[in-house]
């Protein structure tokens, strides 16, 4: 490593903010980055920043850590469907601001670009296509490594005005959850698979056919588009003298995949530990380990239950809503490490985890992808095969697809 330099793996958003934060203090700061450009491991899904792991909105931590969250494009929401596996649909709502919609990608108003321009404008140096070798850095933000869960949705264009859904059913999103998210004539239906499969594209095509049922959508495909998830505790999350970052290091929320923020707050956490003014390891433990340990925590209980399970969470949540006044509460509860989920965890760590040696040496604790169960074999309905033979026309005639493994 030269010497003052500080050299990061990888240009996502955990990477991004780091470099931000120390090329502002006027360090030399230099990012590796394998692919062309930031952003280029998604293509122009649409994601959610949540605003439920904390009390605060989190715009407001990004403002204080001198990072701009008005320079990519986002959309507010207050209240979301929530489709019951029995597919009756209420809707938590809260007063303030529950989540926020952005587009990960590579055009101007996606969240990865904005981190790019704020990374070059405080006068880190980044450097695409580029090969570095992990020892040589001091910040390894590379992203996900192995596969816990994956997520694979089909982009297109829609009359439908905006608008969010989120659908818990076992067998379209085995152990998992299902997703409508519409922002300006663009939607996005996605399936979340916490249960591996053989042919993943089929339940993708049966939760098209589910909202095309349910909602006006007047769906026209642009592209389908995916990822994996990685999640791990290591033992430590500075080792040998590099900083374990974002989903690098694990850090994911285990219950949803809603890792963004966990990406931002530790990059950020790296680089002001680099700069003397906190210790990583400690405020890690601090801000972010008790929160994934109760996102295990919760995702150990919902691999133990099926439909009937998720049928009770959601009219526990409308109920809670009544009582409390604000939908958000429920989340909020959800994330908070009471005495229970707290005796659960050890439990949850031997059923669910498994110890494992990483290439680089360091032990990590992680989720590995779970089996399939026999209820995830079923038969496509005819409107689920129609999507799927429109897709491969589409694709024929140059939609593309983000992430091969989805091909039905
Ligand atoms: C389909 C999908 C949907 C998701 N939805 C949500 C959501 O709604 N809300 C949410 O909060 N989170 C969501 N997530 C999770 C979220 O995208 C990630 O947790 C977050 O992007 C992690 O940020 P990161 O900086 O760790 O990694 P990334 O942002 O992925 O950045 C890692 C970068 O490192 C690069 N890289 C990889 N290997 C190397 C190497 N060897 N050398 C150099 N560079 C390398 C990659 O190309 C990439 O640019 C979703 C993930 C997927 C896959």
């Amino acid at each position: 490593m030269e010497s003052g330099a500080v050299h990061i793996l990888g240009a996502g958003l955990s990477g991004l903010s780091a470099a931000t934060i120390l090329a502002k203090a006027g360090i030399e700061v230099h990012v590796h980055e394998i692919r062309a450009d930031s952003g280029a491991r998604f293509d122009g899904d649409f994601q959610g920043l949540e605003n439920w792991t904390t009390g605060n909105d989190f715009f407001e931590d990004m403002r204080d850590w001198g990072l701009d969250p008005e320079s990519f494009k986002s959309d507010a929401f207050s209240v979301v469907d929530l489709i019951h596996p029995d597919d009756v649909i209420t809707q938590p709502r809260t007063e303030g601001i529950a989540f926020r919609v952005v587009e990960r990608g590579t055009d101007d108003h996606c969240i990865d670009q904005a981190f790019k321009r704020m990374a070059i404008a405080a006068g880190a140096r980044l450097h695409y296509n580029s090969k570095r070798d992990p020892q040589d850095c001091q910040i390894i933000a590379a992203g996900p490594k192995e596969s816990s869960a994956v997520a694979f949705g089909e982009v297109f264009h829609t009359d439908h005005p905006n608008h969010v859904s989120f659908q818990l059913n076992d067998k379209l999103a085995p152990g998992a959850y299902s997703y409508l998210i519409i922002i300006d004539g663009i939607g996005l239906i996605c399936t979340c698979l916490w249960r591996k499969q053989k042919k993943s594209g089929r339940y993708l095509n049966e939760t098209i056919a589910w909202y095309e049922q349910h909602y006006e959508l007047n769906r026209k495909p642009i592209k389908r588009v995916g990822g994996k998830g990685d999640f791990s505790i290591p033992d430590r999350y500075l080792h040998e003298g590099r900083y374990y970052v974002g989903e690098a290091g694990g850090l994911q929320d285990f219950m949803w995949g809603f890792g963004m923020r966990y990406a931002i707050t530790s990059g950020t956490l790296a680089a002001k530990s680099i700069l003397g003014e906190c210790d990583y390891e400690e405020e890690i433990r601090k801000q972010l380990v008790p929160l994934i340990k109760v996102s295990a925590t919760n995702r150990f209980l919902m691999n133990r239950i099926g439909d009937r399970g998720f049928k009770k969470v959601a009219e526990y949540w409308m109920r809670d809503q009544e009582r409390k006044g604000d939908g958000l509460e429920f989340m909020r509860w959800v994330y908070t490490p009471g005495i229970i989920r707290k005796m659960i965890w050890p439990i949850a760590k031997i059923f669910m985890l498994k110890r494992k040696r990483m290439s680089d040496g360091r032990m990590v604790t992680r989720m590995p992808f779970r089996r399939s169960l026999r209820r995830d074999s079923w038969e496509q309905s005819n409107e689920a095969v129609e999507i799927g033979e429109q897709w491969k026309e589409v694709k024929r005639t140059g939609g593309s697809v983000s992430f091969p493994d989805s091909d039905a």
